[in-house]
C-alpha cells in the first residue's frame, strides 16, 4: 500500500470526527471504519477488503484500539477469520458447478441474527451508518471472491451466491456450521424449439390415471430426460404452444415448446452451444426411436417463455384429417368450391363429450379459415383446415352428437367421420 491512501484516510478521519470515540474500543477494524462511513474506494484502494492487520494501523492512529473479536457492530460477520471460513465454503461449493466469470452476492440476516445485532447496538449507543452491515459485507466478501477466485461481479450474474446468516457462528465453530449459511443459485436456464411427433400413441405429458400409467413414455420425459442428467437440474418445466391428443401427429414444422430448467449445475453459456444442442436433438430422437425429433433448438429466456404462453390462445394452426363420407362423392370439385365458398365459417362447440370429465361444459364460437378437401376415392378424404386456436377438429368432422353445430356432415348433407388426424403447422409469430 503506498502513502497515498495513508494520507488520505488520515485527512478523511481528521475531516470527520466523531464526538465519542470510547464505543469504538468493542468493534472491529471494519466496523469502526464503517462508523467513520469511509467509502469502499480510497485513492484507488478497496480499503475494506485489505487484512485486518492493514487496517488496525490507522485506527490505531486515531487513538482507537479496535477489537479482533466479538465485535459489537457485526458480532464477527466481518472478521478475516469467519469471512476466510466462509470463503474456502464457498470455493469447495463452487466445485460442483459449470459457472462463467461472473457472480453477484446476495446476503440475508436471518431474526436471530438481527435481534442479537440490534442488542448488541443498544448496549454500545452506537448507531449504523450509511456504510450498513451488509453493503460493507458485499465490498468486503465480493472483492475477496474477486481477486482470489479471479471471477468479476456483476449485477446480472446468472451465478448468485447468497449467503444467509441465520445466528453467528463462534469463532472456533467447525465450517458444517457455515456450509449452511452458503447457498450457489443458478439463474433458470430456458431452452425452447418446436418437436415433430411421429407416433399416435404418444401423450404430451405422462398419461397417469389413478397412479397407473397408460402410454410408457410421453413427449415431454423424452424431450427432457437427457437434461435433467446432463445438466443435474433438480426439476424441469416443459411448456408447449397447445397439444395435440394422443394419436394425432405433430407433423410438418413441428409444435413451439419451451423448457425451463431449475437448478441446473451449470449456466445458460454451457448449453448455448451448436453441440450441446445437437447432442440434445440426437438424443431425444435416440430415446424416442425416432417418433420425436427437435427443430429450431436454441437458449431462450424469460420473454420466449412469456411470448409462447401469450401466443396459446392467439395462434391458429393448420390440420390435416383423413375423413369417411357417407354419401358417394363424384363432383370433387363442386364440394370443394361449396366448402370454400363459406369461409370465414363460424362453428358452435359444446365442450366435447370426449373430454368433460375434466372439463367443464361450455359454448364456444370459433373460426374455420381455410378449408380444402380432396377425394381419395368416392367415400374418402383428405380434409385441410386451418383453424382458430381451442377447435375441436375431430368434433367439427363428426359433428359430437349434435354438439358442434354447423359440422362437416350438416354442411355436406350426410354423415361423416374422422380416422386420422395430424397438426401440419402452428403458426406463431416471433418465434423460432
Ligand atoms: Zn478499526
Ligand atoms: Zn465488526
Amino acid at each position: 500500500m503506498d502513502d497515498s491512501v495513508l494520507l488520505a484516510l488520515r485527512n478523511y478521519f481528521q475531516k470527520v470526527g466523531l464526538e465519542n470515540r470510547g464505543p469504538l474500543g468493542s468493534c472491529c477494524c471494519r466496523c469502526c471504519f464503517r462508523l467513520f462511513a469511509v467509502p469502499c474506494r480510497v485513492a484507488g484502494y478497496e480499503i475494506y477488503s485489505l487484512p485486518e492487520n492493514c487496517l488496525r494501523p490507522f485506527c490505531v492512529a486515531i487513538n482507537v484500539e479496535p477489537c479482533a473479536e466479538n465485535c459489537k457492530l457485526c458480532l464477527g460477520l466481518l472478521s478475516d477469520q469467519f469471512l476466510s471460513k466462509l470463503f474456502r465454503v464457498v470455493q469447495v461449493k463452487l466445485q460442483n458447478y459449470k459457472v462463467e466469470d461472473t457472480f453477484r452476492i446476495s446476503v440475508a440476516f436471518w431474526e436471530k441474527y438481527r435481534s442479537s445485532l440490534q442488542n448488541s447496538l443498544d448496549e454500545t449507543q452506537l448507531e449504523e451508518t450509511e456504510v450498513d452491515l451488509k453493503k460493507c459485507f458485499k465490498w468486503t466478501f465480493g472483492n475477496w471472491l474477486e481477486t482470489q477466485l479471479h471471477m468479476k461481479f456483476a449485477v446480472d450474474s446468472d451465478l448468485e451466491i447468497r449467503i444467509q446468516v441465520k445466528e453467528m457462528p463462534l469463532v472456533d465453530s467447525n465450517l458444517s456450521l457455515i456450509e449452511d449459511m452458503v447457498f450457489i443459485v443458478l439463474a433458470p436456464i430456458y431452452l425452447q424449439g418446436r418437436y415433430i411427433k411421429l407416433s399416435r400413441r404418444l401423450s404430451q405429458s405422462p398419461w397417469i390415471v389413478d397412479n397407473i400409467r397408460l402410454a410408457p413414455d410421453s413427449i415431454e420425459e423424452c424431450v427432457y430426460e437427457y437434461l435433467l442428467h446432463q445438466l443435474g437440474a433438480r426439476e424441469c418445466r416443459f411448456t408447449a404452444g397447445g397439444r395435440e391428443d394422443v394419436d394425432v401427429r405433430m407433423l410438418g414444422s413441428g409444435r413451439p415448446f419451451i423448457i425451463e430448467l431449475l437448478e441446473a449445475k451449470c449456466t445458460r453459456s454451457y448449453v448455448s452451444n451448436e453441440t450441446f444442442l445437437r447432442d440434445w436433438e440426437r438424443q431425444v430422437f435416440l430415446r424416442s426411436n425416432g417418433q420425436v425429433q427437435l427443430q429450431e433448438t436454441k437458449v431462450s429466456d424469460a420473454f420466449g417463455y412469456a411470448s409462447l404462453k401469450e401466443s396459446e390462445m392467439t395462434k391458429r394452426k393448420t390440420y390435416r384429417c383423413i375423413v369417411y363420407i357417407s354419401k358417394s362423392v363424384k363432383d370433387e370439385t363442386g364440394v370443394a368450391e361449396y366448402l370454400g365458398s363459406l369461409i370465414p365459417l363460424t362453428i358452435e362447440q359444446y365442450t366435447p363429450l370426449r373430454v368433460l370429465h375434466r372439463r367443464s361444459l361450455a359454448k364456444r364460437k370459433r373460426v374455420i379459415h381455410e378449408i380444402r378437401l380432396k377425394l381419395l376415392n368416392s367415400h374418402f378424404a383428405i380434409l385441410d383446415l386451418v383453424t382458430d386456436a381451442g377447435t375441436y377438429v375431430k368434433e367439427f368432422v363428426h359433428g359430437d352428437l349434435g354438439r358442434t353445430t354447423p359440422y362437416l356432415g350438416s354442411l355436406l348433407g350426410c354423415e361423416t367421420d374422422i380416422l386420422q388426424l395430424d397438426v401440419l403447422h402452428v403458426h406463431i409469430s416471433d418465434w423460432g
